[in-house]
């Protein structure tokens, strides 16, 4: 266990055990696999938990979900990958975010844990983007109040906790059958970036973004074999711009060591209303497309490209 969630686990004891079943947990879904391939989707819960408390309406606080992510991946369990979703909100508490990254300015009280000095880091956090969320991506702030050590750690305990802790065990075991993993972290962005949703405001985005930190958290043949597939397919690549990838695929990749973590965002009006939420009649047949990428990783062995 890491000092940061030894330090949580010693301050703030949620059971009388201090322990979490990750298996048992309501906060997220965790189906095991039998391949190579790991996918998974931290931003598309709906469960919005009765301690949320926000001030700003449900219909801005929904638009910071990636819609739909979860039905779109519908068809992976089937194929024996392993799939992990978050059933709470993105705008509760983002998984894809460090425990270093935690905006002072949400909380009552100082923050025991050290920030983060990385530049990156900083300007998510800056805009409202940490751990837990200051505002939306239009600005709207989330909270009238401040908020407590505890309810921080609560949040930590139920929902950070078991995601990242299905998330490395679902890599490890994929690791340990095959001798190579290939993680997907599944996300949607909007058509248009909005003003507090990147350091891009009022960019057009690409039908997809395909992030591997720069190259550091899969091989490079890997990141472009992905965005070259998507391009043959007619779709739209941009690489590593204007989102490389965050704290899921840094978290767990080690590519020195086949371990692959690719960041795949997809443009949301490729499948989705971005205003009423429905699916679109497009869904199906985006589907499929999105099916012939997951075919083609499960027939990628990472160890025998460049
Ligand atoms: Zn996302």
């Amino acid at each position: 266990m890491s000092a940061v969630l030894q330090l949580i686990r010693q301050r703030f004891s949620p059971s009388p055990a201090g322990d979490i079943d990750q298996k048992t947990s309501s906060m997220i879904r965790a189906i095991p696999g039998s391949s190579h391939l790991v996918l998974d989707s931290p931003h598309s819960g709906t469960d919005y938990p009765a301690d949320f408390s926000p001030s700003c309406d449900m219909d801005v606080l929904r638009r910071a979900e990636d819609t739909h992510v979860d039905r779109l991946y519908a068809f992976a369990p089937a194929l024996g990958i392993a799939w992990v979703e978050a059933l709470f909100p993105r705008s509760y508490l983002d998984v894809n975010r460090s425990l270093h990254e935690i905006d002072p300015h949400l909380l009552a009280a100082p923050w025991p844990i050290p920030t983060s000095m990385d530049a990156g880091m900083l300007s998510k956090v800056k805009l409202g983007k940490g751990l837990i969320w200051r505002c939306t991506d239009d600005g709207t702030p989330i909270y009238s109040r401040k908020l407590t050590e505890r309810e921080v750690f609560g949040r930590i305990d139920r929902c950070w906790t078991p995601y990242h802790a299905a998330v490395a065990e679902a890599i490890e075991c994929a690791h340990a059958r095959h001798g190579y993993s290939i993680h997907v972290n599944c996300h949607s962005m909007p058509s248009v970036a909005d003003r507090f949703a990147t350091d891009f405001p009022g960019l057009e985005h690409s039908d997809f973004v395909v992030g591997n930190r720069d190259e550091t958290t899969s091989s490079a043949a890997l990141g472009q074999a992905i965005c070259a597939h998507l391009r043959s397919l007619g779709f739209s690549v941009s690489y590593n711009h204007p989102y490389k990838g965050a704290e899921l695929v840094r978290r767990y990749s080690d590519p020195a060591s086949h371990r692959h973590s690719v960041q795949l965002e997809i443009n949301r009006r490729l499948y989705m209303n971005e205003l009423t939420l429905e699916i679109s009649s497009s869904f199906g047949i985006f589907q499929e497309a999105l099916l012939s990428l997951i075919e083609l990783l499960l027939r990628t062995d990472t160890r025998s490209m460049p």
